[in-house]
């Protein structure tokens, strides 16, 4: 009978070497794990990045004009803009010329985008019940009509807040989607009406006669539509800018696409920023000029 004699070195030597091989095995585990990890994520990216370029792109037209709170209100847009794929958006100024200072930004934001300027011809500038920001619109709509075949058309005024859900959900617009605009009005929201998922009229508290009694933010455009109706263009009258276009467009209440859950949450909201006071230089105390503050005046005044 053979005797096999096992010392306390042995089985110590045993045991460190199971523990390396123990050890070993776990971090190859570990690396496949990373690598499948990194594979999968890299897969969902491309899967997104395909994804993103099949969808029609959103043109946005945004009026926007110079006052004290135009950046503060275009810097807040374009970085929610920011979070939107497949997206270009058009500025347009109302003024003659367009300016330094939102073209930088338009830069800096990264987005694709048109920069346009155009203002009210001096014969309109003296007529009453005239609505703010159509020629700029307008010029925007020219622009689209001109250089873009596909996609959806929203007008996103520079002053109010958005979801970025909404523009996910404007991508499916076939003819004309609405959905409800918050902090609007004596009501505080303008909704389509929805009954048995369809519009059957809009709770708003400017009715006045209005076939679509919606505001500028709430619907977008296909712009088959668009292109359907090369004359369609929004009218001048104060009030009835929506209303106009889109009975121009030729779009029935049938039309409509709610969205925003069948028109209960609110996405979009119509905020106005406060006027503060006015930068002016002459603010600056005469033993503040060897400051920064003539630096930083110079900046807010551009
Ligand atoms: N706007 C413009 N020119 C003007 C006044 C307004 O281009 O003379 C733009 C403004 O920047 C905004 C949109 O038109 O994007 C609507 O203007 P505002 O927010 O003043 O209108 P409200 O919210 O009071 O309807
Ligand atoms: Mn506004």
């Amino acid at each position: 009978m053979v005797r096999v004699s096992v010392t306390k070195g042995m089985v110590v030597a045993v045991l460190v070497l199971e523990s390396f091989y123990l050890l070993a095995s776990l971090k190859k585990l570990a690396d496949l794990e990373e690598e499948c990890e990194g594979k999968s994520q890299k897969a969902v990216a491309d899967n997104r990045q395909v994804k993103e370029e099949a969808w029609p792109p959103i043109y946005i037209i945004t009026p926007t004009y110079k006052r004290t709170t135009q950046i503060a209100d275009m810097t807040r847009m374009s970085q929610t803009l920011m979070h939107v794929p497949n997206l270009h958006w058009i500025v347009v100024e109302d003024a003659l010329k367009t300016s330094d200072v939102v073209r930088e930004l338009l830069v800096r934001s990264g987005l694709p985008f048109t920069h346009l300027c155009a203002t009210m011809p001096d014969e309109y500038k003296d007529k009453p019940m005239m609505g703010k920001g159509v020629f700029n619109r307008r010029e925007g709509i020219r622009w689209l009509r001109e250089n873009a075949r596909e996609g959806v058309l929203y007008f996103a005024d520079d002053d109010n807040s958005y979801d970025i859900r909404l523009f996910e959900q404007m991508r499916t617009t076939r003819k004309v989607s609405v959905f409800p605009v918050g902090m609007i009005l004596s009501l505080g929201v303008s909704s389509p009406i929805i009954r048995d998922g369809k519009v059957v009229g809009f709770h708003d508290a400017f009715q006045a006669g209005r076939k679509f009694a919606v505001d500028m933010a709430g619907f977008a455009i296909n712009l088959r539509v668009l292109h359907a109706n090369p004359d369609a263009t929004i009218p001048l009258r104060l009030s009835y800018l929506e209303d106009g276009f889109l009975r121009r467009l030729r779009i029935e209440l049938e039309d409509l696409e709610p969205l925003a859950w069948g028109c209960t949450q609110v996405l979009v909201w119509h905020t106005k920023t406060h006027r503060p006071g006015t930068p002016k230089m002459e603010h600056i105390a005469h033993t503040d000029f060897d400051t920064n503050l003539v630096e930083l005046y110079n900046n807010m005044l551009r």
